[in-house]
């Protein structure tokens, strides 16, 4: 198997876009689905202050890298979740990965603000990982907003969105279906989130991470079993095989003719949101979830 740019022999094959490259042509290839995004989507420019989350996972990894390789004014989040050995691998990986690429880095540890999940896992009785993923949207938008970021990038890939898709799609959830995509501009108090790896596979961004030497973990949180996303990602993927290109495809799709007939419904069925009283946070209650959480935990 050859390179199709260059010749020389190939290491990744690549059968959704019919192509296979080299190491040094992988990289290009990388780089040129994460600017095809940014351009596409008018995500941001040179001038804009962008702050990732940062998980310490592939994705999150791969992103800060490529941004960083294509000038872009880059600084990390991590959110510190308070899991036992998982949440500290993804510290330490995190931070060694700031350090080795200059990464400004910042910090927010979830236990020291009496949120680390075990003990929030006692205390509730809602699903945990949509109390964690709540508070993680929380936390990384307000620290955008607060420290003057223009932008709140993310590592979704192109897994995670189709995956995402085709659960909201099943459910008939019209206002996620309205609001899902991989830009959302900033409004109603919440700063602009983009996700510049969508027309990436997960198997490209660990191929990016291996080609481009970059060290990641993969240390799982102990309450991801049974997730419903595992499930519909397998599904893709089967499909996928049998279908290359048909995840890419699926998405760009309904980029083009799903989203504006979704997001024209949800404009009429949107909750008005106003500021939290206790924190400012966006929420459609009087009191934002977190500080509602918040007060439970110190009951
Ligand atoms: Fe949070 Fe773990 Fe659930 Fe992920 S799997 S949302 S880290 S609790
Ligand atoms: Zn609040």
């Amino acid at each position: 198997m050859k390179c199709k740019r260059c010749k020389a022999p190939a290491v990744v094959a690549l059968p959704s876009h019919h192509t296979a490259f080299c190491p040094e042509c992988y990289l290009i290839f990388a780089r040129r689905q994460v600017e095809k995004a940014i351009k596409e989507q008018a995500m941001f420019t040179r001038e804009d202050r962008i702050l990732i989350a940062i998980s310490g996972g592939k994705d999150s990894l791969a992103l800060t890298w490529q941004l960083l390789q294509l000038g872009y004014n880059v600084s990390g989040l991590h959110i510190d979740l308070g899991i036992g050995e998982s949440s500290v691998k993804a510290r330490e990986i995190t931070e060694k990965f700031c350090t080795t690429f200059s990464v400004d880095l910042h910090v927010l540890d979830m236990t020291a603000q009496g949120l680390g999940i075990p003990e929030v896992k006692k205390r509730t009785k809602r699903p945990i990982c949509s109390v964690c993923g709540q508070l993680k949207r929380h936390h990384f938008n307000k620290f955008a907003l607060e420290n003057g970021f223009t932008v709140l990038a993310t590592g979704h890939n192109l897994d995670d969105e189709t995956a995402r898709l085709f659960s909201n799609v099943f459910r008939w959830d019209t206002a996620y279906l309205g609001d899902q995509g991989p830009i959302l501009p900033a409004e109603k108090g919440f700063a602009r989130k983009v996700k510049p790896l969508y027309r990436m596979s997960e198997f490209e961004t660990a191929n990016l991470c291996f080609l481009a030497g970059i060290e990641y973990g993969y240390h799982p949180c102990p309450y991801s079993t049974g997730a419903s996303f595992t499930v519909y990602k397998q599904l893709l993927l089967d499909l996928e095989e049998k279908q290359p290109g048909r995840k890419l495809s699926y998405y760009e799709g309904f980029l083009k003719r799903g989203r504006p007939a979704f997001s024209s419904l949800e404009e009429e069925q949107g909750d008005p949101v106003l500021p939290c009283e206790r924190c400012g946070y966006p929420t459609s209650t009087t009191v934002c979830g977190v500080c509602r959480l918040r007060e439970a935990m110190s009951a």
